[in-house]
């Protein structure tokens, strides 16, 4: 078994026990494999091993690794900051766009990705823990921001994503993740249907799936350390 098999399994596990202990079903949460900075190889491997869905934060990068695999018919999932002049490559290459944080990156995209097309599935990026160097919409932003995303006509609003600081606490570590929850929740409760919380990576994807993560995005505990960025 390769190193990325066996990270895959030992990944797997862990969300397991995680959604145990939540009591929910284990089929109820996904892995997106992160695999940014690794070559097209590592990713191939890991489709093998029965990965399917990949997320990846640089454009040409991503693109260079997406024209390299196509042959898997793998899901890709762009996670990373989006600049409007980068957003056509995006909506044609990607199935899912998980940082949207201004209504008219997603105006763009929703042009982009034009009607022939399935949607392409987007969340809405939450600065839930309020740190003036994250990217994100405020929390008190999001509600208006999911309502006109929710409405233009090739996206398809899934949900809310996030991305906290980093804490060794478990019941600190939660509490971003719950906030993110109930926004979520608010939302729905205001007539969206949104059915993702994209949240938790490698050393916190358990408080996430306690809070109730539908989406863990995991890079290092699958594909080891990065070199660089
Ligand atoms: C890099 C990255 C991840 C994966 O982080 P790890 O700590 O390596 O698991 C998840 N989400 C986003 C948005 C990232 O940029």
């Amino acid at each position: 078994m390769t190193t990325i098999s066996t990270n895959l399994q030992a990944v797997g596990a862990r969300i397991a026990t995680a959604a145990q202990l939540a009591g929910r079903a284990v089929e109820d949460i996904r892995l997106l494999a992160v695999s940014k900075t690794f070559p097209p190889e590592r990713i191939r491997e890991a489709a093998l091993a029965g990965q399917i869905a990949f997320g990846e934060n640089y454009l040409q990068e991503s693109l260079d690794k997406i024209a390299a695999l196509r042959d898997l018919g793998l899901e890709w999932h762009f996670i990373g900051p989006l600049q409007s002049n980068k957003t056509r490559p995006v909506a044609e290459h990607f199935a899912w766009v998980h940082g949207v944080e201004r209504l008219k990156i997603a105006e763009r995209l929703s042009a982009a990705r034009g009607a022939g097309r399935p949607p392409l599935q987007v969340c809405i990026q939450v600065n839930v823990s309020g740190e003036a160097s994250k990217s994100g919409v405020s929390p008190a932003d999001t509600a208006a921001l999911a309502r006109s995303v929710a409405v233009l006509p090739n996206l398809r609003l899934r949900g809310l994503m996030t991305i906290p600081e980093p804490t060794e606490n478990m019941t600190m570590a939660r509490q971003p993740f719950a906030a993110l929850r109930d926004l979520r929740d608010a939302l729905n409760r205001d007539g969206l249907e949104l059915d993702t919380l994209s949240m938790g990576m490698s050393h916190d994807l358990e408080a996430a799936i306690l809070e109730g993560a539908t989406i863990v995005r995991v890079g290092t505990a699958i594909f080891g350390e990065r070199q660089s960025t």
